[in-house]
């Protein structure tokens, strides 16, 4: 707001006229702005002068030519889940506000939806549910659709499809001085390439015509199972084992976390097989899993939204909740080192005893199937890591609290350096994009082959020379 007064500018009054009647202006006395701003994570984020809620492509070029006249910050929103250090140095920034932009239209061969740039996870699998469709969408419900696009993105269906990435046939694209575009293998093909893993540098995208399939199995199976700490490398090494010949259609998905009632003293590990098939055919995948003594066995048969739930991302659930401090430590791995987890599991189950403020930290190990995701070319996208068959990440997370801040990214980051340590290459961090904390470096991020960055940074001077677009993850 400060820089909207020292600047004389009216928004109201100076931008409002420029824009689509359904479109709004949020100002920070107004008694939607808090609503309208609070996020995920609330620590390191933008600091927010005015929100504009956007309708239309129009008011998003609006928004962003004003901006530049101004020399105002803008930063897009979504989904509001978006948690990286850039984000904090948006300082006095123009929320483009995109959740008015949430449409999902199915085209007309029922192959592909047109999907506004601010829809949501939850949003577009039930509007897509209810036409007997699916699409490769991220996992968490509340997550926008875009960013994790924007990045490459992970979901149940990327072993049969390929990442959420790879479904775009083509994106609107309004670029950073406010012009706007269709970018795809046939108009401007190099940025399309771009936005496909290092695009929140690029542009903002107004709409999405993307891949969507038919539901095949309305329910899905699932087997949950909680482990005490000791069985911890029993299990990883016959996951190793089951990874081999993991079907596409199977995620191992985990978390060790401490959970009181089920066990007081230390921290558990909760672990599901999640099938798109029949549950008897789930059971036979899962059955030497069965072979581990168990706290607790629940299996059955869900939904997608319900196993959104299952898994604690729905929104009611903690994957949705705002106001904790999270901090994310991501690694990519080719398999699981029993050692390195069983480091990892000390680390966390001592540092819960000594630091228990950070007892509802918990540790996530996404193990997606990759037979969609490999048969991509790897130069064929920006997105770096296709070649990882595990996601791992620590979401430590606390109660706001300054005093805590340095522990805990210690914490983080002894638990991804343990990883690293055994992994396959230890010079070498793979980290996701959406989950980057932010310290890492670009080849970390955007991949190690040489020629990667440079095209990126190539195309980045091309497409926005002003830098305008730096708050997440920045190449430069
Ligand atoms: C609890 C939780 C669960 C998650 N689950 C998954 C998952 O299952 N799969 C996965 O791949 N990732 C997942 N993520 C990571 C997620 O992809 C990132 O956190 C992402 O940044 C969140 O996007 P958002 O729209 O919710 O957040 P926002 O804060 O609204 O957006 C984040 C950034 O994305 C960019 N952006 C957003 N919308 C647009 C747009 N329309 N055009 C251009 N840029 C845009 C902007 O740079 C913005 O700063 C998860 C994150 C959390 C916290």
């Amino acid at each position: 707001m400060a820089s909207l007064i020292s600047k004389s500018i009216n928004l109201q009054a100076d931008l409002g006229p420029r824009l689509s009647p359904s479109a709004s202006i949020a100002l920070p006395d107004d008694a939607n702005f808090a609503n309208l701003t609070s996020r995920w994570r609330e620590w390191h984020a933008p600091t927010i002068a005015a929100v504009v809620q956007v309708a239309t492509e129009g008011d998003v070029q609006q928004a962003v030519r004003f901006a530049n006249e101004h020399g105002l910050p803008f930063i897009a929103r979504s989904g509001g889940h978006g948690a990286t250090e850039a984000m904090a140095s948006a300082k006095d920034a123009i929320q483009i506000d995109f959740r008015k932009l949430s449409h999902v239209k199915l085209s007309e061969d029922g192959k592909t939806a047109i999907i506004g740039g601010g829809a949501t996870v939850k949003g577009v699998v039930e509007a897509l549910g209810k036409l007997g469709k699916q699409a490769v969408t991220g996992v968490c419900e509340c997550v926008g659709i875009s960013a994790p696009i924007l990045g490459g993105g992970h979901g149940w269906l990327q072993g049969q499809y390929g990442l959420p990435a790879d479904q775009v046939i083509s994106a609107r694209l309004v670029l950073p001085n406010g012009d706007a575009v269709t970018v795809s293998e046939e108009s401007h093909s190099e940025l399309f390439w771009a936005i496909k893993g290092a695009g929140h540098n690029f542009g903002l995208v107004t709409e999405w015509k993307y891949c969507v399939y038919d539901i095949k199995n309305p329910k899905w199976s699932y087997e949950i199972f909680v482990f005490s700490g000791d069985k911890l490398e029993v299990l990883y090494e016959l996951t190793n084992e089951m990874i081999k010949t993991q079907p596409p259609q199977v995620t191992h998905w985990s978390y060790i976390i401490k959970v009181a009632d089920i066990d007081p003293e230390h921290p558990i590990i909760w672990y599901a097989i999640i099938y798109d098939g029949p549950v008897p055919e789930a059971r036979q995948y899962a059955k030497p899993i069965h072979s581990i003594e168990a706290i607790m066995v629940n299996s059955g048969e869900a939904t997608i939204p319900e196993l959104a739930a299952l898994t604690f991302q729905d929104e009611n659930g903690p994957g949705c909740a705002k106001g904790l401090t999270s901090l994310r430590y991501p690694i990519g791995l080719k398999s699981y080192n029993t050692a390195s987890i069983r480091k990892v599991y000390n680390e966390i189950d001592e540092t819960f005893r000594r630091v228990p403020e950070l007892a509802g930290s918990f540790f996530l190990l996404e193990g997606y199937s990759t037979q969609g995701v490999q048969a991509i070319d790897e130069a064929s996208t920006a997105f770096p890591h296709r070649s990882d068959e595990v996601l791992v990440t620590s979401y430590v997370q606390y109660k706001p609290d300054e005093s805590m801040d340095t522990t805990a990214q210690e914490f983080g980051k002894k638990l991804r350096d343990y990883l690293l340590e055994g992994s396959d290459d230890p010079d070498r961090l793979r980290a996701y994009v959406n989950y980057a904390n932010g310290d890492e470096s670009l080849e970390e991020i955007y991949g190690w082959e040489e020629w990667r960055l440079e095209k990126l940074r190539k195309l980045k001077k091309h497409w926005d020379p002003e830098n305008r677009m730096r708050y997440y993850v920045p190449i430069v």
